[in-house]
């Protein structure tokens, strides 16, 4: 008796169609690339109880022949290729001739078309993916099918379908990506007779993210583009302050068709690493354009995996334009900086733009440490130590560090002054950073005041501009930690503190040892547990090392930080969290100038968390409110 069965067609098509048609949302995405195949520039999807039911997609396109109608449903059917010369194409685009035969297999099919330029169209019945009636009728230019009852004839099938609501947001999801792949035709999505979008096709890409994903997000979307001899990026991404708290809104198109890429991904959120709250992702449009050959599209049935050839370009292409766009943010902030701003900020005035991501890593990205101009440290430059000197009068032992470097800005209230402890810096003279600050041409404001020692309350033309203190200071200190390549100035304990930790901190914590000590922290082990901080960096206070150290071993532990670079960046942000201004402080006038000044000329957007530092209020508005104008 033979045990090896050849299987029917038929069976072989059902299997196929678990491949390729795994629910009406992949109906969708197929029959939409075939309009797009077909050139069609208008596309309607409609779709009733999720796609179950009935899945209509009607396109202007090329339209199909009376011949060809009824050959379209066969296996391996495609007009796309004929013969193995073109393979390189099937490889590329995925072009297979499996769709209609897998669709067809599992539903009921109507198929309208008519071939440009004839006069007659033809109507296609199929069940099953049998052929019940075929007849020329008359219909627009174009190709009109329907699908219902999808698997109807396959149960086991039918009932991994989830609630028509999911079903319904996953053809949605589908033709989202598919309009946003193509911003060059008008996509119109249909929901149980409800418009849900329909974008215009004008190639532009803004209006078609306006159209489909919606007004708010976007508003805040950042132009990105970027260029590396033959790999061309272009697209949006997200404002740092407008990412959310999942992957949902990050498409990438590759050659214009939708597809996932961690390697993409990776590098996206990579750009992102010093501007974004932990826990947040950030949202992209993005198109990559990449010579045929380059990738391989095939790696999955559905397409939508690729493989590059040449990983570490589109890694870099990503990375490095995704990183100029927001950079480039920084520079236009709302409250742009003034010519002589703009100047002072030289090297990165008109420049990431003009530049190919390739040189941008280059040139703005080098691993050489940056060179220290004379006369000129950003560390020191928003928190010199005089002011704080003269103006809080802390003594002797501490007067003695006074030109050392930067110190905290004001004393937290609720710590009394002996819980200092006495610090000595090791740091390099300092210059008088209030050069710096004239250097600075701020647009002209007046700082009206501060708002639950809080927020800073600034004029500014005719605009009120609330600033968050203890964000604005803590991105400065971070960017200028960052920035600084041979690590913080470090201040050695008079007294120096103890700590104990548990087995895993401790663990942790001898396992860093060295990038702490890079960062300007010297830790000596006494006993399996038990520490001692001997020196902080210049910027903290001695009484916050305990819960820097702790906080530093939790974020160590989260796996927040895989590689030594995140790990080096997770410690500065507590070291400039730690030693920064704090909300519920007196602050100096002189360090809410410095602050303001620092949001004003563009420098400081958000956080080393993400979060917004600044907030405009237009005195329109107020006007508005009060009545003055409607
Ligand atoms: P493939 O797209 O891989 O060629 P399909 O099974 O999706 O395979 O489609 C089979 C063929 O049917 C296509 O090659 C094309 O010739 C024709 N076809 C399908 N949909 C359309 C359409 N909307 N307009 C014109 N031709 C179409
Ligand atoms: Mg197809």
């Amino acid at each position: 008796m033979s045990v090896i069965n050849i299987l029917s067609p038929h069976v072989a098509d059902l299997i196929a169609a678990g491949e390729v048609v795994e629910r009406p949302a992949s109906v969708v995405k197929e029959l939409v690339e075939n309009s797009f195949d077909a050139g069609a520039k208008n596309i309607s999807i409609e779709i009733r109880n999720g796609g179950s039911t009935y899945i209509r997609v009607t396109d202007d396109g090329c339209g199909i022949s009376p011949e060809d109608a009824g050959i379209a449903f066969m296996r391996h059917a495609t007009s796309k290729l004929s013969d193995e010369h073109g393979l390189e194409c099937i490889s590329t685009m995925g072009f297979r001739g499996e769709a209609l035969a897998a669709i067809s297999a599992v539903s009921r099919i109507e198929l309208r078309t008519r071939l440009k330029g004839t006069s007659e169209g033809t109507l296609v019945k199929l069940t099953a993916g049998e052929i019940d009636e075929m007849e020329a009728v008359g219909c627009p230019e174009g190709t009109n099918i329907i699908v219902r009852d999808l698997f109807y004839n396959t149960p086991a099938r039918r009932k991994f379908l989830k609630s028509d609501r999911s079903e319904a947001s996953a053809c949605q999801a589908a033709a989202i990506r598919c309009a946003l792949a193509h911003p060059d035709v008008s996509v119109r999505f249909i929901r149980d007779g409800e418009e849900q979008f329909f974008s215009p096709g004008d190639t532009r890409i803004d209006s078609c993210i306006y159209t489909v994903l919606g007004r708010e997000t976007a508003k805040d979307m950042l132009e990105c583009s970027g260029e590396d001899s033959g790999l061309i990026l272009k697209g949006y991404v997200s404002s740092p302050s407008a990412c959310r708290g999942n992957r949902g809104g990050q498409f990438f198109f590759c050659n214009g068709r939708f597809i996932r890429s961690v390697l993409m991904q990776t590098a996206l959120e990579q750009a992102y690493r010093n501007s974004m709250l932990s826990g947040k992702y950030p949202g992209c449009v993005l198109y990559l354009s990449i010579p045929f050959g380059s990738v391989d599209v095939n790696v999955h049935p559905a397409k939508t995996e690729v493989k590059f050839s040449e990983e570490k370009r589109v890694f870099d292409l990503v990375y490095y334009s995704v990183l100029s766009a927001l950079e480039t943010e920084k520079r236009n902030a709302d409250i742009a900086p003034s010519p002589s701003t703009e100047a002072l900020l030289g090297k990165k005035t008109g420049f990431y733009k003009s530049l190919s991501s390739e040189d941008y890593r280059k040139t703005a990205y080098s691993a050489t440490p940056r060179k220290k101009e004379p006369g000129r440290n950003d560390t020191e430059f928003f928190a010199p130590r005089e002011t704080y000197q003269t103006k809080l009068d802390l003594g002797s032992p501490f007067s003695s560090v006074s030109s050392a470097g930067p110190a905290p800005v004001s004393p937290e209230p609720e710590k009394p002054r002996s819980d200092r402890l006495p610090a000595e810096k090791t740091a390099e003279t300092v210059e008088n950073t209030v050069q710096n600050v004239d250097k600075l041409s701020i647009p002209n404001h007046k700082i009206v005041g501060e708002l639950f020692k809080k927020y800073i309350v600034v004029e500014l033309d005719d605009e009120v501009i609330l600033i968050d203190k203890h964000a604005a200071h803590e991105r400065m200190l971070f960017d200028s930690l960052k920035e600084n390549a041979s690590g913080p100035a470090a201040q050695i304990l008079l007294e120096p503190v103890p700590v104990r930790l548990s087995a895993e901190d401790s663990e942790l914590l001898t396992s860093h040892a060295e990038l702490l000590s890079s960062l300007g922290f010297e830790i000596e082990a006494l006993a399996d547990c038990d520490f001692v901080i001997r020196a902080l960096p210049a910027d903290m206070y001695p009484s916050d090392v305990v819960p820097s150290i702790e906080e530093i071993c939790e974020k160590l532990k989260s796996g927040k930080a895989p590689s030594p670079d995140e790990a080096r960046d997770e410690i500065l942000h507590t070291v400039a969290c730690k030693a920064a201004i704090k909300a519920g402080w007196d602050t100096s006038s002189a360090e809410l100038e410095r602050v303001t000044a620092a949001v004003l000329s563009g420098a400081v957007l958000y956080c080393p968390h993400g979060r917004p530092v600044s907030y405009r209020i237009p005195g329109r508005d107020l006007d508005k409110r009060f009545r003055r104008i409607v």
